[in-house]
């Protein structure tokens, strides 16, 4: 079955951060795979910004390389690309002067204001507040405008909420689009068909019918040479603030109203204020936090998180406070989950580079087949997000052919990835069209993301209260053994292989 492709408005796409990883890796990409696809409307148009003095051609030069280095061989297209670069322009422009906004206004012209616009701030987040404010005074918002940001938002409620206000200064909430390009992932879609378009597992999707519900976001990179930036935020604030945290709401919400975003997020919005607090006297039993130690990486031995540190300080030994890893078990206070935990997982410098999200269900309430059928395993959904996206619905049944009652445990593959053509888009392909068609349900809002920090602000300042050991885990393993006993001590454990 061949993807449906829906075209676009015209419109005008401007990344600040032009020249940097964001742009180069994901962004280019992405946008040359909607060219390919034949969904940019002839009149689209993409302007870069940044500092760097490049001329237009240098740029498309910038932008011809990002697309060989960051594009499969088979899916670049010499006409496509020079389709591409051909709607390329860039404008120097330190975005904390005043000097270059005319020419930008100029080079956009757009007097009657009827193209939509979208700014793509692919800048740290200091930037945001600045940009929004020059954005207004050259006078270049208007009603067909968006803004797009990306985490950091924030390193706790209270800058959060500063960035937050630097923003809705200048731009409605309507206009604002949080990206957390883990909710562009086709399978994070997948979980709400399958949950809200059959009727099959709704009636079991409470505590009644979940034993537990598991997220793991397993990277086996470590820090690499981004280790003094990195330190300022740990797994907690890059991970589980936004990206586990999204994806427990999915799993966890209410079936909205109907699909339009605001129904969505409203009931994203409850389950994160539904999360029961853990402090100073729970967070021992709840959470573990850990950093990686010298081991194994993809590519043989690597060293621990802190000689990482201390290469990139340039300093002979390091201390830091930051984990690379965390554990945590999380209770929603509501009728529908009380008593089924979500375990929660990330880490860097782990065993596989590997997202899931497992549904685990209870075992049968009475066992009917004798002892030479085998015991039936609790059933299982696993949502794999990467590295190859897949959904699986673990369940019992006969093992075939003659010889009596024997039971077998098989996966039905649920999605049906291999009926369509071609390669699965990138998230950042959905989300970046999304802004344009003005299409929020895969973003943020605002209050979500100061939620989130309301629930997480209180763990991290419990570890800093209590002084909660930092663990060490060997790079190239699951974690400490800690984050082991977190899941085991209540009968559990991680999923580490079924698929
Ligand atoms: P980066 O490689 O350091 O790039 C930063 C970009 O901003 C460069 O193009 C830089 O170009 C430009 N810039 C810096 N100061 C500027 C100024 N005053 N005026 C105009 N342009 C300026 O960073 P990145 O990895 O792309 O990340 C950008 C933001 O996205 C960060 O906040 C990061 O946390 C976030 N993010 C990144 C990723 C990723 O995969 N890289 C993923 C999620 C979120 P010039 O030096 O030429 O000005």
């Amino acid at each position: 079955m061949a993807r449906q492709i829906i075209p676009v408005d015209p419109f005008d796409y401007i990344i600040f951060g032009a020249t940097g990883d964001l742009a180069e890796r994901k962004l280019l990409p992405a946008l040359y795979h909607r060219e390919k696809d034949g969904q940019l409307p002839d009149e689209c148009r993409f302007v870069g910004a940044a500092r760097s003095k490049l001329s237009r051609k240098a740029y498309q030069g910038f932008a011809k390389s990002a697309l060989e280095e960051f594009v499969e061989e088979e899916d670049r297209d010499d006409t496509c690309i020079k389709r591409f670069l051909d709607r390329l322009d860039y404008m120097p422009l330190d975005v904390t002067t005043d000097d270059g906004w005319d020419d930008l206004a100029k080079m956009l012209n757009d007097p009657e204001g009827k193209r939509i616009r979208a700014f793509y701030l692919a800048v740290g987040p200091g930037l945001f507040g600045p940009i929004s404010e020059r954005l207004e005074q050259h006078d270049l918002i208007n009603d067909r405008t968006r803004l797009v940001i990306e985490k950091p938002l924030g390193r706790d409620l209270e800058s959060a909420r500063e960035l937050n206000e630097a923003v809705g200064e200048h731009f409605g909430e309507d206009q604002v689009f949080r990206i957390d390009h883990y909710l562009g992932k086709e399978t994070v879609q997948n979980l709400l068909a399958l949950r809200f378009a059959n009727h099959l597992f709704e009636p079991l999707w409470n505590a009644q019918h979940i034993d537990h519900v598991q997220i793991t976001v397993a990277e086996t990179v470590g820090v690499e040479d981004r280790a003094a930036y990195y330190d300022k935020s740990g797994a907690m604030r890059d991970m589980v603030q936004n990206h586990l945290l999204q994806l427990l709401c999915l799993v966890a919400m209410e079936p909205p109203a109907s699909g339009d975003a605001d129904a969505i997020r409203d009931e994203k919005l409850k389950v994160l204020r539904s999360l029961k607090p853990i402090d100073d006297k729970t967070v021992e039993d709840n959470t573990v936090r850990a950093q990686y130690a010298a081991g194994a990486g993809p590519n043989g031995k690597v060293d621990g998180y802190l000689e990482d540190l201390a290469r990139d300080a340039d300093e002979g030994e390091a201390f830091s406070s930051t984990a690379t890893f965390v554990a945590l078990k999380a209770q929603i206070d509501n009728w529908r989950w009380a008593g089924t935990p979500f375990y929660l997982r990330t880490g860097k410098r782990m065993a596989a580079r590997m997202s899931e999200i497992v549904i685990q269900f209870k075992p049968v309430p009475h066992a009917m087949f004798g002892e030479e059928a085998g015991k039936p395993v609790s059933n299982k959904l696993v949502l794999r997000l990467q590295p190859d996206e897949s959904v699986r619905q673990w369940i019992m049944i006969k093992d075939p052919g003659p010889g009596g009652m024997r039971l077998k445990r098989v996966a039905l593959d649920m999605s049906f990835a291999e009926t369509f053509d071609g390669r699965a888009p990138d998230a950042y392909e959905r989300l970046l069209l999304d802004v344009i068609r003005g299409n929020q349900t895969l973003f943020m809002r605002r209050d979500e993301v100061e939620a989130a920090w309301e629930w997480i602000d209180p763990i991290m300042a419990a570890w800093d209260d209590i002084n909660q050991p930092m663990r060490t885990y060997t790079a190239g393993t699951w974690g400490p053994s800690q984050a082991i006993a977190l899941i085991e001590r209540d009968g559990r454990t991680w999923n580490d292989g079924d698929a």
